[in-house]
């Protein structure tokens, strides 16, 4: 294919939403890529090869799909909007090994999806222009379900890759910081101006590599009590972490358990939520569960 005529060039990408007379949906978070340096950034830092297979969510028309479509073995993207099923079909005809699916990726069942299409490839990564509406679910619905993943690389809002990425102590380390670390080693690949797409959005993007973790950096017993333990901690984040965890966990007791137990995990009463590491919070919740306090 010529240098220029990719789906993401400008002129195509009209002239794909002209031919089909497709008009953009909002409330799906419907903002297309039009820059073919971005795509190539963004496939680059999955590391992919003819061994690797490529699953994307949100394909739009296809521009990043068909950038996949040259680098992987194996490309399976799902897209709910109805409309743009035929028109992915049309532009991708000339790639045998994309598979489109028409599906909610909040709703369809991955491990089944990737036994039937990745069955033949040695890793797969996730690779999307995520749609910003619904990137935390989507991005947590990957990585709580442990699937068999190498990396995920998507470009989200920039503030939301910041709190990803973010270390103890700043202003955007918080529950999402935890969650997204104990699954994977985030990395903040670029920022990308709003000029990229179409339409532009109204908010600055980034993308952001997450390498997903054969096994978490901490040992948890109880992983629903511990990501309990991280929301509690977190509800009022002025307040210190004794004062949010007695409002969650001994609501009626003095102060003086609490108090023996953070003493136990080596925690000062009088710190916040947003200073504790990953290791801490571990232990915190290894102390309370054995405490029996759930
Ligand atoms: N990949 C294309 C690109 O980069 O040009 C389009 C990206 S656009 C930001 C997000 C896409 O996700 C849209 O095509 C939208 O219809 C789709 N989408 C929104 N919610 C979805 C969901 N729950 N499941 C699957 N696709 C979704």
């Amino acid at each position: 294919m010529s240098g220029n005529n990719h789906i993401s060039s400008p002129v195509r990408t009209k002239e794909i939403i002209q031919r089909y007379g497709f008009s953009f949906k909002k409330s799906l978070g419907q903002n297309f890529l039009i820059d073919q340096n971005i795509l190539d950034k963004i496939v680059d830092a999955a590391g992919l090869d003819q061994a690797a297979g490529a699953l994307e969510i949100g394909p739009g028309i296809g521009a990043l799909t068909e950038r996949l479509a040259m680098s992987a073995g194996v490309v399976t993207a799902v897209e709910i909007d109805r409309r743009l099923i035929p028109i992915l079909r049309d532009v991708l005809a000339s790639y045998p090994h994309v598979k489109i699916r028409n599906d909610d990726v909040l709703k369809v069942n991955l491990q089944e999806l990737f036994a039937e299409d990745f069955a033949a490839v040695e890793r797969v990564s996730v690779v999307a222009n995520l749609p910003y509406y619904v990137t935390t679910p989507i991005l947590m619905k990957l990585l709580e379900e442990k699937l068999p993943l190498d990396n995920i690389v998507v470009m989200i809002q920039k503030e939301v890759a910041e709190r990803m990425a973010a270390s103890p102590g700043g202003k955007e380390y918080g529950s999402l910081s935890i969650a997204v670390q104990y699954y994977s080693e985030p990395e903040l690949v670029c920022i990308v101006p709003r000029t990229v797409f179409i339409p532009q959005p109204n908010v600055e993007s980034a993308v952001i590599r997450l390498k997903v973790r054969e096994r978490p950096p901490v040992e948890v017993a109880d992983e629903k009590h511990f990501f309990e333990v991280v929301q509690a901690s977190f509800t009022q984040r002025r307040k210190t972490i004794a004062n949010n965890l007695k409002a969650r966990f001994f609501p009626e007791e003095g102060r003086e358990r609490l108090e023996s137990l953070l003493a136990e995990a080596g925690i000062e009463p009088s710190r916040r939520g947003e200073t504790l590491s990953l290791e801490e919070y571990a232990r915190l919740s290894a102390v309370l569960l054995a405490a029996g306090i759930v």
